[in-house]
This record gives C-alpha cells, sequence and structure tokens, in this order.
C-alpha cells in the first residue's frame, strides 16, 4: 500500500527520496494529481506505464520547477517559448520542442519532442526542487479512467501500485494543462485544458485548434478517454425519438448551473455559471455520480469558451454517446 505522506518539509523530503531511488510518487499540482517518476531514469518512467497501464505509445510530459530546467530538455527555447514562459508559467500550459538526447525516449514514447511544464502548485515545486531531477508525470489515474483531483481518488485507484502519495487535499484547476505544440508552424493545440485559448491567442493569433492530421502527432488525444465506469451521455437537445430508454429515477445528470428535477442524483458544476469553478469541480463531481450505483449519467454540455472548451473536450471523450430527455425517461441516442 502507498505510504501517505503529510505536505509538509518531512514528507517532501521522503517523497524526493523516493523519486531519486527510482520509485513512483504521486503529487498535487493545480490541474489534477500527477503520477511522477525521475523523468531522465528511463526504469523508473517504465514503472509508471506499468502503475497506469498506460500504452507505450502514450507520451508523458515532464515537470519542471523553472524555465531554466526545460531549456536543458528541449534543443533550443525558441522567442515564441521564451514569451510563453514569461507569460503562463509555472501554470497550466504545456509546451512540445525537439528534445535533448537526455530524455529517454520512454518518456516520448519515441516521438522526437517532449512536453514540458512548469505547475503552479507549491508541494509539486518544492517536491522537484528537492528531488533535483525533471519528474516525468501523467495524471495518477488508471489509463482511461478519470482523473484524479483529490489524493483520495488516487489512493482508490493507485493504492497498491505506488509506492507513496502527497497527500494535498483537492486540486484547484481541476482540468489538466492545455497542451500546445510550437513545433508546427502556426502553432497548435494539442489538447485544451486549464490555460484558455482565448489567452494564448493574445501571443500567438494564428493558433490552431483543430486536431492534428495523421496518428502521431499526439497519441495521446484519444477518442476514448477519462472514462466513468458508469456510461455516460450528453444531454442532446430535442424531443426522443423511440430507441432504448432508461428511467430518469435511476440515472444521476451532471448539470452545468441548475439542478434538474427527477433523477436519482444530481450534481450542478457552477450555480453561478463559472466556468473556473467548472472545471475544478469537473472530475470530482463525475467521481461522486460514478460511485453512488447509478443507471447512467446524462451531461449537460457546457458553453465552449475559456475552460469549457476543456471541460467539452473530457465530456466528449467520457461519453459512450448522447441521450434526449423526457418528462421520465432518458433515450438513448443510436
Ligand atoms: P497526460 O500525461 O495524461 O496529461 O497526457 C499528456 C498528453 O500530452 C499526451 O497524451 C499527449 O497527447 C500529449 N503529449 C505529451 N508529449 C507529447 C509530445 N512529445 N508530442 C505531442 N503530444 C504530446
Ligand atoms: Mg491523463
Amino acid at each position: 500500500m502507498a505510504e501517505v505522506l503529510g505536505v509538509d518539509p518531512a514528507g517532501i523530503e521522503r517523497a524526493a527520496a523516493i523519486l531519486r531511488a527510482g520509485g513512483l510518487v504521486a503529487f498535487p499540482t493545480e490541474t489534477v494529481y500527477g503520477l511522477g517518476a525521475n523523468a531522465l531514469w528511463a526504469e523508473a518512467v517504465a514503472k509508471v506505464f506499468a502503475a497506469k497501464g498506460r500504452p507505450s505509445f502514450d507520451p508523458v510530459i515532464v515537470h519542471v520547477a523553472d524555465p531554466g530546467e526545460a531549456a536543458k530538455l528541449w534543443r533550443e527555447v525558441p522567442p515564441l517559448a521564451q514569451k510563453l514562459m514569461e507569460r503562463f508559467w509555472p501554470g497550466p500550459l504545456t509546451l512540445v520542442l525537439p528534445k535533448q538526447d537526455v530524455v529517454p525516449d520512454i518518456v516520448t514514447a519515441g516521438l522526437p519532442t517532449v512536453a514540458v511544464r512548469m505547475p503552479a502548485h507549491p508541494v509539486a515545486l518544492a517536491l522537484i526542487r528537492e528531488a533535483g531531477v525533471p519528474i516525468a508525470a501523467p495524471s495518477a489515474n488508471r489509463f482511461g479512467r478519470l482523473s484524479p483531483t483529490h489524493h483520495e481518488a488516487v489512493l482508490e485507484q493507485l493504492g497498491e501500485a505506488i509506492d507513496a502519495v502527497l497527500a494535498g487535499g483537492a486540486t484547484p484547476v481541476g482540468i489538466e494543462s492545455t497542451v500546445v505544440s510550437l513545433v508546427e508552424n502556426p502553432p497548435r493545440v494539442l489538447r485544451p485544458g486549464g490555460t484558455p485559448i482565448e489567452a494564448l491567442r493574445e501571443y500567438i493569433p494564428d493558433l490552431r485548434v483543430e486536431p492534428p492530421q495523421g496518428p502521431s502527432a499526439s497519441p495521446g488525444t484519444l477518442p476514448r478517454h477519462y472514462r466513468p465506469s458508469t456510461p455516460l451521455f450528453l444531454w442532446e437537445r430535442g424531443a426522443p425519438a423511440g430507441g432504448e430508454a432508461l428511467e430518469r429515477s435511476r440515472c444521476g445528470f451532471l448539470a452545468f448551473q441548475q439542478a434538474w428535477e427527477g433523477f436519482a442524483q444530481v450534481e450542478v458544476l457552477s450555480a453561478r455559471g463559472d466556468l473556473v469553478e467548472a472545471a475544478a469541480r469537473f472530475f470530482a463531481l463525475l467521481r461522486k455520480l460514478d460511485r453512488a450505483g447509478l443507471a447512467a449519467i446524462v451531461a449537460e454540455p457546457v458553453p465552449e469558451r475559456g475552460l469549457g472548451l476543456a471541460i467539452m473536450d473530457r465530456l466528449r471523450r467520457a461519453s459512450s454517446g448522447r441521450a434526449r430527455l423526457d418528462e421520465t425517461r432518458v433515450w438513448i441516442v443510436r
């Protein structure tokens, strides 16, 4: 069973020692909990893939404690990267650039590029500094499942598979980082996330957001991901057109602003319609519904601006399809 460490200097020292010895430590960042290993040690990173059940074609993000450390992992730092780091680091923005040879192939899934970010969380930064090495860390969940935004959620999924977790409580942003490839010209968003596209456009007016063509540009952007164990359907407006139906009273509803009638359980992302608050609560509320023994979860779409883009990206990958509603039932759209 994983050691549960406090986020005090003693806990961080212990966690750093485990990382230096090639072990696995889950730690809080401002986005979600990461499952960390020494990024410069291939065998240590291999244990991350094994613990998560993550396929080896899915590259991992490397976490650093300052921009100077990133410069040691990338071949060169173009002026745009410099500007983005000054403006958005520490924070939920991951930058992809050609890698240096020190970065093991397992970290990048054989790609010639490496994704790097500096997290805006005091515990993550203290841990990276104390370990003295960059930390490769995907989200601390089993592959394809819900990302953990609390150390309890990490223990539930990976308690038996990792060495330790730093118990930092809830994570403030709640949704993964925005991943931007600076290899392409113009640059491209590989995954929407905690840094809004609108903010990036001030620095990259021609930033592209359509998914890249071809299988290897960003291997981790799988159509099915972030899945709860309960089937999830995206609510679609309009009258049901027949087909398979479930009683509303056996289903849960993940609402954006307003509670809905007739469901067994309703969770509201943000009563005041704030997409930042909605992102922060998203995975925790989805986990709550997933644990409630429901027949299905219906999720209401949120506006696709700001962090709403990242929430909708996660909801689409989490869903098994769409559903329409009448007074008493949930109709699956096939
Ligand atoms: P995670 O570690 O689960 O937050 O996911 C990291 C995601 O970032 C991957 O699944 C990829 O989609 C993307 N990524 C990481 N490294 C690279 C890279 N070198 N090139 C392109 N995309 C990357
Ligand atoms: Mg993940």
